[in-house]
C-alpha cells in the first residue's frame, strides 16, 4: 500500500512553499523506508522551485540533503537493518547497466538517472526531503558515520559530495593550491574538504564580512573578488578552481588566477549562461575550464567516511519548516552561514 506523506512543497514557479499532502510508493523488495529527520536546503532546490532550468513539474517538493533512521526494509535488503542512520542524495534510481553506471558514475547514468525530486517514474513525479519520510532502493542509501551529528550532516549529501567529487578528480593532495568561489552551502564545503586534503585554499568571496569566517574554515587566504587590485595579486597562483556561484559571471578573472594546465571547475548552475572567454586566455597556459554534476553512489559513501574520519560536517543553521520562504530570501541575499537545514520534526500534519 501506498503511505501517506506530508511535507512542504510549490503548486507553480511564483507561489511561496506551502503544506501538502502527499503519497509515497508501495515499499518494494529492495526497498529502505526512512523516517526524516532533517533535510539541507540546497541552492539547487531554489532554482528548480522557480523554474529557473525550466522543465518543473508542478506541484513539486524540493530536499535532496536527507538524513534519518531507517524504520522499515523489504525483504531483499542486504545493507540495511531498521535504526541505521542514513541519507539520501540527489539520485534516488539509475539503470545500473551503462557503462557509466557500471563504473560507479550513476550520476553520469547515460540513460538518465531518476532524480531524489521532480523526476518522472512509473509512480509519478519523484517528491524530495522537505517531507516526513521516504522509500529509496538500497543501492542509493548511504549510511552515516556514527561520529557525525546527524543534522550537520544532512548537507554532505549533495553539498559535500559536489565539491568532494571534482577534488578527488583532479587529484588534490597535500600541497596543491585549490580556489574555491563563493562561500555558500557547496563553497564552505569545498573549504572544509580541500583544507582537510592538505591543499592551501584560496576562497574568493563578494561578501566583505565573510572574511574572517572563510579563515576559520580552513582557508589560507581570502580575496574579495570585486576588487581587481586583489584578484592581480593572484595571477598564475592555483592549480585548480571550484567555482559554485549560481548566478552569470564573468569567469576571466578566475582564469588569470591558474597556472599553466590549471582548470576551473564549474559546479555552479546558473539559469543564464556565463559571457564567453577569450580563447587566449586558455591557450597560453593550457588551461582548462570544465564541470562535474554531484558524484556516484561509492564516491558518496567514500566521502561521508572521509567526513567520519577527519571529523567534518557543515556549519548550519537549524530552521522551522514553517521559515522555509524567509530561508530562500536569504539564501537569494548571500545570507546563509552557510546552510539551512530543516528539522523535520517541526513538520506538522494539517
Ligand atoms: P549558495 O549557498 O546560495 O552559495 C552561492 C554563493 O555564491 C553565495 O553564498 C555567494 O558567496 C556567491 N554568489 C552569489 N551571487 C554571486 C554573484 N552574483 N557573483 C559572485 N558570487 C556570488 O548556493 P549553493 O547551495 O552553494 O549552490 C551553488 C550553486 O551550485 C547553485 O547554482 C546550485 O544549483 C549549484 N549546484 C550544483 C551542483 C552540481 O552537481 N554541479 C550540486 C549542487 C548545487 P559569497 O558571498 O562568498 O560571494
Ligand atoms: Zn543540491
Ligand atoms: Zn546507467
Amino acid at each position: 500500500m501506498p503511505s501517506k506523506a506530508c511535507g512542504w512543497g510549490a503548486v507553480s514557479a511564483k507561489s511561496p512553499l506551502q503544506y501538502m499532502a502527499i503519497k509515497r510508493r508501495d515499499p518494494r523488495p529492495n526497498d529502505v523506508s526512512i523516517k526524516i529527520e532533517y533535510c539541507g536546503v540546497c541552492h539547487s532546490d531554489l532554482h528548480t522551485v522557480r523554474n529557473e532550468w525550466a522543465g518543473t513539474t508542478f506541484p513539486m517538493i524540493p530536499g535532496h540533503e536527507i538524513v534519518g533512521h531507517v524504520t522499515a526494509v523489504g525483504s531483499k535488503v542486504a545493507k540495511y537493518k531498521v535504526g541505521d542512520r542514513v541519507g539520501v542524495g540527489c539520485m534516488v534510481d539509475s539503470c545500473l547497466k551503462c557503462k557509466e553506471c557500471c563504473e560507479g558514475l550513476e550520476n553520469y547514468c547515460a540513460n538518465g538517472n531518476t532524480q531524489t525530486y521532480n523526476s518522472q517514474t512509473e509512480d509519478g513525479m519523484t517528491m524530495g526531503g522537505y517531507t516526513d519520510h521516504v522509500v529509496v532502493r538500497e543501492e542509493f542509501v548511504l549510511r552515516i558515520p556514527d561520529n557525525l551529528d546527524l543534522c550537520a550532516a544532512a548537507p554532505l549529501l549533495c553539498a559535500g559530495i559536489t565539491t568532494y567529487s571534482p577534488l578527488r578528480h583532479w587529484g588534490v593532495k597535500s600541497g596543491s593550491h585549490v580556489g574555491v568561489v563563493g562561500l555558500g552551502g557547496l563553497g564552505h564545503m569545498a573549504v572544509k574538504l580541500a583544507h582537510a586534503m592538505g591543499a592551501e585554499v584560496t576562497v574568493f568571496t563578494t561578501s566583505a564580512n565573510k572574511v574572517e569566517a572563510a579563515k576559520q574554515l580552513g582557508a589560507h587566504n581570502v580575496v574579495i573578488s570585486k576588487d581587481p587590485a586583489q584578484m592581480a595579486a593572484y595571477k598564475r597562483k592555483l592549480d585548480l578552481i571550484i567555482d559554485t556561484v549560481g548566478t552569470a559571471h564573468d569567469l576571466a578573472p578566475y582564469v588569470d588566477t591558474l597556472k599553466v594546465d590549471g582548470t576551473h571547475v564549474l559546479v555552479g548552475a546558473p539559469e543564464h549562461p556565463h559571457p564567453a572567454l577569450q580563447p587566449f586566455q586558455l591557450i597560453l597556459a593550457r588551461r582548462s575550464v570544465a564541470g562535474s554534476c554531484i558524484g556516484g553512489i561509492a564516491e558518496t559513501q567514500e566521502m561521508l567516511d572521509f567526513c567520519g574520519k577527519h571529523n567534518i560536517v557543515c556549519d548550519v543553521e537549524k530552521i522551522d519548516i514553517s521559515y522555509i520562504n524567509e530561508a530562500y530570501e536569504r539564501m537569494l541575499k548571500s545570507d546563509v552561514h552557510y546552510r539551512f537545514v530543516i528539522d523535520l520534526a517541526t513538520l506538522k500534519q494539517q
